[in-house]
């Protein structure tokens, strides 16, 4: 069977008996046909105009075996769940979720079964506008665990070139911090990972930033 890639995959279902990724479906996806999928779900979501999810379809079609294209780590904020804002269907991505979408070795080891065991095609580092996290980085913000989480981000805060006010009241300088956060993120995933890094060197996965807008619902890929 030939499936185009911008006709398969996340989120669609091409008929009633395909309402999870087959290995077959998958394994033909590219890097860059994953992330044109998503792109594909999150304009769906956006418009209002999301697939009519059968859940029961889908887990029953994902139960026997899974085939995910697509790794996500994202934040854990309540307003930005990936598989809804990329809608996406049961079995078609893994997802870590972690405050501020930082990287640890548990998420790393998390990221390296989901594409070295699993056969994702991409992972996609996701931050998000208004957050919380990381307007706690910028005020350096100590509570119990949270404490060391922020320390983590808050490298991001200083590399983050902006001219104006440096506070976590500048909507728009935490969202700069953000995007800052999500490509440190990227870079630490290759720095840290060799089994992912010489995965992206091969070509058979991407590592990507993108950034989710609260506001107007968009995912922007960063490339
Ligand atoms: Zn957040």
């Amino acid at each position: 069977m030939t499936v185009a890639a911008t006709a398969t995959g996340i989120g669609v279902p091409q008929a009633a008996s395909a309402a999870a990724l087959t290995k077959e479906e998958r394994d033909k996806l590219t890097p860059a046909s994953v992330i044109e999928l998503l792109e594909q779900g999150n304009e769906r979501f956006r418009t209002g105009k999301p697939q009519p999810h059968d859940y029961l379809a889908q887990k029953r079609a994902s139960a026997g075996g899974q085939y995910p294209a697509a790794a996500i780590l994202s934040c854990i904020d309540s307003r930005a769940p990936a598989e809804i804002i990329l809608d996406a269907r049961i079995g078609d991505m893994f997802v870590a979720r972690i405050a501020g979408n930082i990287i640890n070795d548990d998420l790393l080891g998390s990221l390296e079964f989901a594409c070295a065991a699993a056969g994702a095609k991409v992972v996609v580092v996701i931050g998000h506008t208004a957050c919380g996290a990381i307007k706690g980085a910028i005020d350096g913000v100590e509570l119990g665990h949270l404490t060391a989480l922020l320390g983590k981000i808050r490298p991001a805060v200083a590399a983050t070139e902006y001219a104006g006010e440096r506070t976590s009241k500048n909507a728009d300088f935490v969202d700069a911090v953000a995007r800052t956060n999500v490509m440190r993120t990227v870079q630490d995933i290759r720095q840290r990972s060799a089994v992912l890094a010489a995965l992206e060197k091969d070509g058979k996965i991407r590592i990507s930033g993108a950034m989710y807008q609260l506001v107007g619902g968009r995912v922007e890929f960063l490339g």
